[in-house]
C-alpha cells in the first residue's frame, strides 16, 4: 500500500474543499463531507475501506429517504472520501452524523463534517477523545503523544471487532434462514414440510421453527471458537464444538418439548460456522465453500476417526455402519460434505440459473440428494428394503423428469409417507446448500 506524503494529503484537502463549494453553490442543500479518520502515511487498505463503505451504509440508512440529491465517492490513495448533498436540516443532520461517531464502535473512524447551505462547517456538540487513552479534545493529537504504530494498531482492533460481531450476526442469521428454508421448502418427500408432517407424527413446522430460532447464538458461538482457535490445529477446536453441540441439543429439546429436529444440523452447521470463523478476515471476510468444506473436514477428521475405530453395533447408527459402511452425517462432514459441494449445490446454482426459485430449486436438488446420498435416516426407518426404494423411486422420477413438478414430487411425498420413509440426512444437506449457497452470493 502507498505512503502518502503530508503535502499529498495538503493537496488533497484544498481539493476537497474546492469540490464542497462546487456541490453547494450547484445544489445549495447542507453538505455531508465524509472521510476516515486515519493516522500515519498510509490512508488506505481493503480493512479501511470495508469500514468506510460501512459508514456510507450506514448514513444512507439513518437519513431520510430520497434526501441525498447527490453523491461523489472516491476512494483515493490520500484516504476514502465521500459527499452527500442532502436535502434536509443541517443541524440535523449533524446530529445524525454525531451520533455515528460516537454511538458506535468504529464511528470512532469516521470523520462526518457537515457544512450548511452557506458553507459554514457546524461544529460537533462534544469533543471527540483519543482513540489511545481517551483523554478529551485535540491534546494528544497535537503534542503527538502517542506513536504513529500504537494508533494504527488501536485503529485496526476497532475495525476488526467491529466487523467480527457484524460478520458473526450474519453467519448465524444465515444459518437460521437456512434451516428454515430447508423446513419450508415444498413439496418434499416424506418430511415436513408446508403440505404435511411427511412420516413424522411427533413434529410438525412449528417444531422446527422454535428449534431454529433458539439455535441462533450456538451457531454465533461456533463461529467465535473457530475465530478463537485459529492459533491452534483445526482438530484442537473440536472438543469446543463438541461441548458446545451437547448444550445446544438440550436447547433443541427444551424449545421443543423433547423432539429431536435439528440434532444432524446442530453437528454439521456448527462445524461449517465455526470452520468459516477460522478462514475469517476482516477485510475479507467470507470464503468459497470449498475452502470452508475443506475447513470443516480437518476440524471433524481426527474425531471421527477415533469414533469409528471404536463403534460397535451396540447401536443402529453403529449397526449400520458395520454392515453397510454408512457413516451419516459425520462421514459427511470428514469428506468435507462431499455431496453438497458435488450434488447439492452445483445443482442448485444450475436450477437458480434457470429461473427457479428457492423454493422449487430446493425442493429438486433435495430429490437428486436423495438419489446420491445413503441417508441413515432412511435405513432406520425403512431398513435397506425401504432405503433402496426410497432411492430407486426418486431415481425414476429424475430420469424420466429431470426437472420435476410439483404435482410429481406430492405423489412422490405420498408414496414416501405411505412406506413410513423420511429422508432427515438428505434435508440436512438441503440446509447446509441453502447456507453455502447464500454466503457465497
Ligand atoms: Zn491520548
Amino acid at each position: 500500500m502507498a505512503e502518502v506524503t503530508l503535502k499529498q494529503m495538503l493537496d488533497a484537502r484544498e481539493e476537497r474543499v474546492k469540490k464542497q463549494k462546487i456541490i453547494l453553490s450547484r445544489y445549495k442543500h447542507p453538505l455531508v463531507s465524509f472521510t476516515m479518520n486515519i493516522a500515519g502515511p498510509i490512508k488506505t487498505s481493503p480493512l479501511i475501506e470495508r469500514s468506510f463503505f460501512e459508514g456510507v451504509k450506514l448514513l444512507k440508512e439513518n437519513l431520510p429517504q430520497d434526501s441525498i440529491v447527490y453523491q461523489d465517492i472516491d476512494i483515493k490513495s490520500t484516504g476514502c472520501e465521500a459527499m452527500f448533498s442532502v436535502k434536509y436540516e443541517a443541524s440535523k443532520l449533524k446530529d445524525i452524523c454525531s451520533s455515528l461517531e460516537e454511538g458506535i464502535t468504529i464511528g470512532r473512524l469516521f470523520d462526518m463534517d457537515v457544512i450548511n447551505a452557506d458553507g459554514i462547517k457546524l461544529e460537533r456538540k462534544n469533543p471527540r477523545n483519543c482513540i489511545v487513552c481517551g483523554t478529551p479534545g485535540r491534546a494528544c493529537a497535537a503534542g503527538r503523544v502517542h506513536p504513529v504504530d500504537e494508533i494504527q494498531t488501536i485503529t485496526r482492533e476497532i475495525m476488526e471487532n467491529y466487523f467480527f460481531l457484524l460478520d458473526k450476526e450474519r453467519v448465524s442469521d444465515l444459518a437460521v434462514k437456512s434451516l428454515l428454508d430447508e423446513v419450508y421448502a415444498t413439496p418434499k418427500p416424506g418430511l415436513v414440510d408446508c403440505r404435511n408432517n411427511g412420516s413424522h407424527t411427533d413434529m410438525d413446522i412449528n417444531s422446527f421453527e422454535k428449534s431454529a430460532y433458539v439455535l441462533k447464538p450456538y451457531f454465533g458461538e461456533c463461529f467465535s471458537i473457530g475465530k478463537n482457535t485459529v492459533s491452534l490445529s483445526p482438530n484442537e477446536a473440536f472438543p469446543l464444538l463438541r461441548n458446545a453441540g451437547i448444550l445446544a441439543e438440550k436447547t433443541m429439546y427444551n424449545a421443543t418439548g423433547g423432539i429431536n429436529t435439528h440434532k444432524g444440523i446442530i453437528y454439521s452447521m456448527g462445524i461449517l460456522c465455526a470452520s468459516i470463523g477460522r478462514l475469517w478476515l476482516p477485510e475479507d471476510p467470507f470464503r468459497c465453500a470449498s475452502d470452508i468444506c475443506l475447513e470443516s473436514a480437518n476440524i471433524v477428521k481426527e474425531s471421527i476417526q477415533k469414533d469409528f475405530e471404536q463403534i460397535d453395533s451396540s447401536t443402529a447408527g453403529g449397526r449400520l455402519y458395520l454392515k453397510y459402511g454408512i457413516s451419516g452425517i459425520r462421514g459427511e462432514a470428514a469428506s468435507g460434505f462431499d455431496s453438497v459441494l458435488k450434488i447439492g449445490l452445483p445443482c442448485y446454482k444450475e436450477l437458480r440459473n434457470k429461473n427457479f426459485n428457492s423454493n422449487d430449486a430446493g425442493t429438486i436438488t433435495l430429490l437428486y440428494l436423495i438419489s446420491n446420498v445413503k441417508d441413515t435416516n432412511l435405513y432406520h426407518r425403512g431398513g435397506v428394503k425401504g432405503a433402496e426404494y426410497a432411492v430407486k423411486t426418486t431415481k425414476k422420477l429424475l430420469t424420466d423428469f429431470p426437472e420435476p413438478t410439483k404435482n410429481q414430487i406430492e405423489t412422490l411425498d405420498d408414496a414416501f409417507i405411505k412406506q413410513n420413509l423420511s429422508p432427515g440426512g438428505c434435508a440436512d444437506l438441503l440446509a447446509i446448500t441453502y447456507f453455502l449457497y447464500s454466503l457465497e452470493s
